[in-house]
């Protein structure tokens, strides 16, 4: 290290600290990047690579202007890259040797606060994962802009963590160093996400009010470690965290890794956007606070009837005073994001602006107050008692921060005139001074009888009178002192003129300062209230997300499900929430599910695009509706609270990490067989399907036997494998349903209708004649059609396992029998080919 120059020394002492991030190394204007981050950077950012005089040899550099920083950070960090801003910590000017410099914060994807890094309405978590056993954990979630912490345990296994992220996405995950190396590169694989490291666990003593409440040291420890590593990124006290909350994961419902994305709750998975989700039919939040805890609200419904039913009342009391709720719209629009806000508080990046905001949401508080004191439900008139209008913040930020402040804090014009008084003692040695030299200009044009005399200000010069050339002999001897002369004019001063402009700007300067200095005093006061105004915070979203299902239920005409711990699932006339706002001319058919204690499994059979999936679906979307507290797109509907739900549902048939779309069905469906309940939603559609006839139709009915025998949970089946249709006569929880579908001179028309009993027809070769395939092609199939369905191949169809398609059966045949001729015949070319056939994996060609 020796060989290169003190400040590159410098430089590498320091990144040694932080290897696994962009260090923007601070010269003078400019952030520089060196060696490898310099080489990477210059790619990542299209930025010129160059390079510099190191010692004996020139290093890799490039840099960005200090003052655009901004967008390249923001460019590495939706990269999932991490970036150490270092900075001059002494004046240059005073420095012996080479200036003092040290990193003053790390910016990471998990731990950003910027606004333009943020999606105002979605939460930004980052998690730490603690093992504290064989194959237990213990996940803690921080959202650093808006403060809020939680922790879990984990006990079931790694593949529950997977299921929880998929729930709960996250943009980083801080784990031991020593972490299991096979979990940390699924982590990766699966997920988009940064993954970094802290070994320390421990909670400062000035920070033990975070955990103090929490009883088991697992869970302190846990937080300890994303604590942690908070500290280390972000250097320097963080006052708006809050409490840590205890969850435990088992008070909600668990949906597994599969069934989010299957059901598309908060994005679709084509688009990976909002649009077309049940989040997207559900959000009329008017705060981005209501928006994200929307988004937390469907990620985790709940379990509890109790709880449940509080939501639901309040939701109905919402919903029955239309006037009453949109005053309350109306006032929750004007109600600022008081969570960031006070994150932002917290780090010292608010202005003035920011506070006019807060002062306006304060306003808003005692109307909504007072608008849900006229509602006649119970809680939401209680609610009204527990909310905290915060006055005494309110009148200060009314008294001090003026109406329309700039944006800079540094600038001045940002407080109020009478809030201190010696500010308004600048303000008046100014406006006096000005005042006279408005004055000057009347006074002095009638004393010297001179009409165009004009009184100015440059900033070169300051104020001065003018006089035109034509002019000047007007001008009484020794009255005024030459400044400057132009081309057609002479600019005069003063003694007093100057006298009067040194008042001016002196007491301007020092207004400015004061001005600064009282606002940095007012953002401390507002300090004192982050606890409060997060409460605040938390009872506006709770307030937005339930006015939002009311507007819903409202506009969709929703009614609210009543829920037993029983197990009778009745629902007449049930819509699919996003499918019927999707549909534009054509009316959604509505369908009833009815299941109790004997009707476990629903057999759903019926020809392609009949509707099978949607229904399922469906079902599916109603129980979450209805288990967030939000009411339900039926006519009536009754339904168990369940547990889990888990789905095997078409669409996801996108490959998993190099998975095969059969192994992925199978490892869905073997998530459900493992750990559903008999209080759990299962939802399997035409399973099997990935693999040959018999195979398939094997495995289906075994999973269904397996189901109906050991599990009890509520199932929907479908298939179109008709054969599977007799299992009822066996399994007597078991009942048949299809899909209706009608034919008209050769063509079906689906009647999406669900009826008791099995379908009696495929209409597979009217779907593809639906789809103009060519007309030759379908008769074809017709003719093979025929020959299937004489005697001889049904009987075939349900016997031995022989009659299986194999490709490669010529060749096992003849290596059974030990048949040396026939197996010479297979020359070694043909084994060659036979062999590499068998090698290939379709999935990946
Ligand atoms: P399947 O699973 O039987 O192949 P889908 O559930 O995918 O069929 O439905 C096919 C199409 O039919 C869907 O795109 C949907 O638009 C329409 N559809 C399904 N169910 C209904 C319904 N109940 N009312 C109206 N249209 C429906």
């Amino acid at each position: 290290m020796a060989h290169y120059t003190p400040m590159i020394q410098q430089y590498l002492n320091i990144k040694e600290q932080y290897k696994d991030t962009f260090l923007f190394f601070r010269l003078g204007d400019f952030y520089e990047m060196f060696f490898d981050d310099a080489l990477l950077a210059s790619k990542e950012l299209e930025i010129t690579l160059t390079s510099r005089d190191g010692g004996e040899e020139r290093i890799p550099m490039c840099g960005i202007p200090y003052h655009s920083s901004a967008n390249y950070i923001k460019n590495l960090i939706e990269k999932g890259y991490k970036v150490a801003i270092c900075e001059q910590v002494e004046d240059p000017k005073q420095a012996k040797g080479v200036v003092r410099r040290e990193v003053i914060q790390v910016i990471t994807p998990g731990t950003v606060m910027e606004g333009d890094l943020l999606d105002e309405k979605e939460n930004n978590f980052i998690a730490s994962l603690t093992p504290i056993g064989n194959e237990q954990f213990v996940i803690a979630y921080n959202d650093l802009s808006t403060g809020e912490n939680s922790v879990s345990f984990i006990l079931d296994g790694f593949e529950s963590v997977l299921s929880e992220f998929f729930n709960r996405p996250v943009k980083e995950i801080v784990i031991p160093p020593d972490f299991n190396e096979k979990w940390t590169e699924t982590l990766t694989q699966r997920l988009n996400v940064t993954i970094s490291k802290e070994d320390r666990v421990d909670i400062p003593e000035e920070n033990f009010d975070l955990v103090r409440h929490l009883n088991q040291q697992d869970l302190v420890m846990g937080f300890g470690r994303l604590f942690q590593y908070l500290a280390r990124t972000q250097k320097r006290a963080m006052t708006h965290l809050q409490p840590v909350q205890y969850v435990e994961l088992s008070q909600y419902m668990k949906l597994d890794m599969y069934s989010k994305r299957n059901l598309e709750l908060t994005e679709t998975i084509r688009k990976k956007g909002k649009e077309g989700s049940l989040l997207w039919v559900l959000d009329k939040t008017v705060t981005a606070m209501g928006a994200r805890m929307m988004k937390k609200w469907i990620d985790r419904p709940l379990l509890s009837t109790k709880e449940i039913t509080k939501r639901q009342s309040q939701v109905e009391g919402l919903l029955e005073q239309y006037f009453e709720r949109e005053t309350l719209r109306d006032a929750l629009k004007e109600v600022y994001d008081l969570e960031r806000l006070s994150g932002r508080v917290a780090y010292g990046n608010v202005n003035a602006r920011d506070l006019i905001q807060l002062k306006k949401s304060l306003i808003q508080t005692p109307e909504i107050v007072q608008v849900l004191k006229e509602f006649r439900q119970e809680e939401l008139a209680e609610l009204a008692d527990s909310i905290n209008p915060l006055d005494p913040l309110k009148n200060l930020l009314e008294r001090s921060i003026a109406e329309t402040p700039p944006l800079s804090i540094k600038e001045g014009d940002i407080i109020k005139d009478g809030y201190h008084e010696l500010l308004d003692q600048y303000r008046d040695a100014s406006r006096n001074g000005k005042q006279w030299i408005a004055e000057l200009e009347q006074k002095e044009r009638e004393e010297t009888g001179i009409k165009s005399l004009k009184v100015g200000y440059n900033k070169v010069f300051g104020y001065y009178i003018e006089v035109t050339k034509a002019n000047l002999h007007l001008i009484p001897e020794g009255r005024y002192e030459r400044k400057q002369t132009l081309s057609n004019a002479e600019r005069y001063i003063t003694p007093e003129l100057k006298e009067k402009e040194s008042l001016i700007l002196e007491s301007e300067e020092k207004s400015v300062e004061l001005e600064y200095e009282i606002f940095i005093d007012i953002r401390e006061q507002v300090k004192s209230y982050i606890p409060q105004l997060q409460q605040l915070a938390d009872q506006m979203s709770q307030l937005d997300v339930l006015q939002s299902f009311a507007v819903v239920s409202d506009e969709n005409r929703y009614i609210k499900p009543s829920f037993t711990n029983g197990h009778r699932l009745h629902i007449e006339n049930g819509r699919h929430p996003v499918v019927e706002q999707v549909m534009n001319d054509d009316h959604f058919v509505p369908n009833d599910v009815r299941m109790d204690e004997e009707r476990d499994i629903l057999l759903i059979t019926g020809p392609n695009m009949a509707g099978k999936s949607t229904y399922m679906r469906q079902l599916a979307l109603i129980v979450i509706m209805g288990q967030v507290g939000c009411f339900v797109p039926a006519d009536y509907a009754e339904i168990p609270v369940f547990d889990q739900i888990f789905t095997r549902i078409g669409a996801a048939d996108d490959l998993v990490a190099g998975q095969s779309t059969f192994m992925v069905e199978m490892l869905e469906a073997k998530h459900a067989l493992t750990k559903a309940t008999e209080n759990s939603l299962i939802l399997l559609d035409e399973i099997g399907r990935g693999t040959s006839t018999y195979d398939g139709m094997s495995l289906a009915q075994a999973i269904v036997e397996y189901i109906h025998n050991h599990i009890h949970a509520k199932t929907l089946f479908s298939t179109h494998y008709h054969e599977l249709t007799s299992l009822s006569d066996s399994l007597k929880r078991l009942s048949n349903v299809h899909v209706k579908a009608e034919e008209h001179d050769g063509n079906v028309v689906f009647l999406h209708k669900i009826q008791d009993g099995a379908a009696d027809e495929s209409y597979g070769i009217h779907v593809a004649k639906l789809a103009e395939l060519p007309s030759g092609l379908i008769e074809r199939a017709y003719e093979i059609l025929k020959h299937f369905e004489q005697p001889v191949y049904q009987q075939k169809a349900s016997t031995k396992e022989e009659e299986q398609l194999n490709f490669f059966a010529a060749e096992e045949v003849s290596e059974k029998k030990g048949e040396t001729k026939q197996k010479n015949d297979v020359s070694s070319k043909e084994k060659a080919i036979m062999d590499e056939l068998k090698g290939i994996n379709l999935m990946n060609m």
